[in-house]
Parts: structure tokens; C-alpha cells; sequence
């Protein structure tokens, strides 16, 4: 059994991106919740504004993971916990630069495309090289 992530009983597990929405199937991407804190009014499947508030904290979770500019798909796959079949997902999806894969095209895709609103964002500033 596993707790919610916001009160003492026990949790089912929701995908912060949904599942509709493209969410994938890796940890930082699920949290446990009760029935009440899941499916009820203050839950993220009825407040837009809980939802945004999970999903805002998915992508500070992955910003403060992949703090370098790109990385190779053995690291994305320990760092991010991902199953074999979403590493080659990922590799086959996102294109590979001569460093590696780009730290933005990662969160990209562990976001499913999901874009926060532009103040909700700290953007990462790389220096060109
Ligand atoms: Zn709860
Ligand atoms: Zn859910």
C-alpha cells in the first residue's frame, strides 16, 4: 500500500501528465493519491489549478535533475528511472546531437509535450559554444 502524497490514506496512482495527455510511464511522472485528493473536487482531475500545480512540480523535479546541457540514453535512462521499452521509445523519438541528446528535447519528452504557461517557467540559460 501506498500513502497519498497529501494525507495518511492510501493512494492510487495518478499519472501527472494523464495518461490522455500522452503521460508516460516512469516515476516522477506518477504520485499516489486518495480517492478524495484523486477524483474529488481539489483533486487534479476536477481543479485545473491542483493540476497545473503537479505538473509544474514534475518539470522542476526533471529541470533539477538534467542540469547539463545534453546527456546519453544510458544516463537519461538511470537518471529518469525508465523502463528499456520508453529508453528506446526515446531514442527513437528525439534526435540525437553530436553531445548527445538535448537536455530541452528530453524534458520535452519526458513532459509529453506539455508546456507551462511562460511565468510558470525558470528557462535554463546555456552558454553557445
Ligand atoms: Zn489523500
Ligand atoms: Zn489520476
Amino acid at each position: 500500500m501506498t500513502r497519498c502524497f497529501e494525507c495518511t490514506k492510501n493512494g492510487d496512482k495518478h499519472h501527472i501528465i494523464h495518461k490522455e495527455e500522452g503521460g508516460l510511464e516512469y516515476p516522477l511522472n506518477t504520485l499516489y493519491l486518495c480517492e478524495e485528493h484523486h477524483r474529488g473536487p481539489t483533486g487534479p482531475h476536477k481543479d485545473p489549478v491542483k493540476d497545473r500545480q503537479y505538473k509544474k512540480a514534475l518539470y522542476d523535479a526533471l529541470a533539477s535533475l538534467f542540469t547539463k546541457e545534453h546527456y546519453e540514453i544510458q544516463d537519461i535512462r538511470t537518471m529518469a528511472k525508465l523502463s528499456s521499452s520508453l529508453a528506446r521509445t526515446l531514442r527513437k523519438t528525439l534526435k540525437r546531437q553530436k553531445e548527445g541528446y538535448r537536455t530541452m528535447d528530453i524534458l520535452d519528452f519526458l513532459m509529453s509535450g506539455y508546456q507551462l504557461q511562460d511565468e510558470e517557467l525558470d528557462i535554463p540559460v546555456f552558454e553557445e559554444d
